[in-house]
């Protein structure tokens, strides 16, 4: 990468970040949600260790640990998501067990074996839902689980348009039957599977979205990248309206059996 495209390209990370440092959540997904899907995680202890990788300023995360009692590490690689996450932990008197931390998710810090759970709300399709089933299954315990929301095809066959935007953001965007093939041949049991509801998009992510928008145009008023920027947030939410019936996110978990 040349250093102009390094510059423009961490000059569009800080505007994403400043964009989405004013919405609760990064990503589609509710409170509702993260307990649904950690109603199926049986081995939590207050010795547990859980890590919430692509963690964003921590909605979920909270969530999360206000009903485990174990050590959570979120990890995130924009350091203004962290520092918001983890004034959160302070505001929730969580700061004790529960902390945020800049790192990569295809280079985590963590021991082989030494996770309970891995937790990660939209934010696999970084590295790659199979990659990142693969790679991240050494830090877990046997008997350990992990839990991922990602985004699924619903049906075989699409819209053009739908299928031609899905294919130039995650061409790994695959259906609920091959996604849970993935997880079995990577080395887990598939424990559940559901998809998110509606109101996981409209109420808890593009409703935030407005507001967001409006401050980040009048911060950014005439600045390119920035109106570019907010032109595809609404696009993306023009798509789901148009093509729900097709695509949405869909919480995985799934177990180690073994080692
Ligand atoms: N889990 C949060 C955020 C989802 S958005 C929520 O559901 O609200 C995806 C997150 O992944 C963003 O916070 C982004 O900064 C983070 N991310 C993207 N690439 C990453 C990487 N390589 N390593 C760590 N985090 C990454």
């Amino acid at each position: 990468m040349s250093n102009e495209n390094k510059t423009i390209h961490e000059f569009e990370l800080n505007l994403i970040c400043d964009f989405f440092s004013n919405m609760e959540r990064q990503g589609p997904g509710s409170p509702e949600v993260t307990l649904k899907a950690l109603s199926f995680i049986d081995n939590l202890t207050d010795k547990s260790f859980i890590a919430d990788i692509g963690c964003g300023t921590g909605g979920q995360t909270m969530v999360l640990a206000q009903y485990i009692q174990g050590r959570i590490t979120g990890l995130d690689f924009l350091p203004g998501f962290i520092n918001i996450f983890n004034r959160n932990t302070r505001q929730l008197g969580l700061q004790d067990r529960v902390e945020g931390i800049v790192g990569s998710m295809d280079e985590l810090p963590f021991q082989n074996e030494e996770l309970d759970l891995i937790w990660s709300e939209g934010a696999i399709y970084n590295i790659g839902f199979e990659r990142g089933l693969n790679e991240w299954r050494k830090y877990l315990k046997t008997g350990g689980y992990i839990a991922v929301s990602e985004s699924s095809w619903f049906t075989d066959e699409r819209p053009a348009e739908i299928n031609d935007f899905w294919m130039n953001a995650y061409p790994e965007i695959d259906t609920i039957p091959n996604q849970v093939a993935k997880i079995h041949k990577a080395g887990y049991l598939p424990v559940a599977t559901f998809i998110l509801p509606e109101n996981c998009w409209t109420e808890h992510y593009f409703a935030l979205k407005i507001p967001a928008q409006e401050i980040f145009l009048n911060k950014y008023a005439g600045n390119k990248i920035a109106e570019e920027f907010n032109e595809l947030q609404s696009i993306e939410v023009e798509l789901y309206r148009k093509y729900k019936e097709f695509y949405g996110y869909v919480f995985f978990i799934a177990k180690k059996i073994k080692q």
